[in-house]
């Protein structure tokens, strides 16, 4: 009898241990699956298009889309005060990695703008944002990103060869350019667009401007 409720004892102690580790288990892998997404390595932009000082000390990447309405928003809402306040200032270098979660129109329009990039890269910037700008307010899930559309935007630009941007689109020339995001993107485990990273840390609020404000002081910081 007395041997039984040792036993039990041991037993109840074991099955306790059992579950505290479970429960450590648990708490440490959500931990884990919690930060890793919000502070990766600083991204890799050799060939990716790219503005501002080239040693700036710090540096902004969006991974973004033509499909997706978010990006456009965030191209028109935040950009604009990072050009002023941290790319023209020579403090932040600001580069573009294109993602491909639209589908066959991400991917021609990432195509387009990595021809565009190679071929004429004075014009990719205004190019990318006429790209953006054709992005139709309603209904942006129909398709828009088609080879005659992409070739009108182009059209205003006089330096783009058309012909030499129709057989890039043709023959998806640029596809290497573009498997190279997307290595970019999986590497960096960018789950959503925007995805805005600064010296490696993720943005969990790509609209928050006061935070990524504060975020890239903090890294001008740690740079000096
Ligand atoms: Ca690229």
């Amino acid at each position: 009898m007395k041997q039984n409720n040792n036993s039990n004892m041991k037993f109840a102690v074991v099955l306790t241990l059992v579950v505290v580790g479970i429960v450590v288990a648990v708490v440490m892998f959500s931990d884990k699956q919690n930060s890793s997404p919000m502070d990766i390595k600083q991204i890799d932009v050799t060939g990716q298009p790219s503005i501002g000082e080239k040693d700036a000390p710090v540096t902004v990447v969006e991974f973004g889309d033509f499909k997706c309405p978010s990006c456009k928003a965030w191209g028109e809402m935040i950009y604009p005060k990072l050009v002023d306040d941290y790319i023209e200032t020579g403090k932040v270098k600001f580069s573009y990695v294109n993602v491909l979660f639209h589908g066959e129109e991400s991917t021609l329009g990432s195509i387009a703008a990595e021809s565009v990039y190679e071929r004429n890269p004075d014009a990719y910037w205004e190019f990318h944002q006429a790209l953006f700008d054709a992005q139709p307010v309603e209904n942006h899930d129909a398709q828009w990103i088609t080879p005659e559309r992409i070739l009108e935007i182009a059209s205003g630009f006089p330096e783009i060869d058309q012909t030499l941007l129709k057989e890039d689109m043709e023959q998806q020339a640029t596809m290497e350019s573009v498997k190279i995001d997307e290595d970019l993107v999986r590497d960096a485990g960018v789950s959503m667009t925007p995805t805005i990273v600064i010296n490696g840390k993720v943005m969990e609020d790509p609209f928050n401007y006061e935070a990524i404000k504060t975020e890239i002081e903090q890294k001008m910081q740690d740079e000096n």
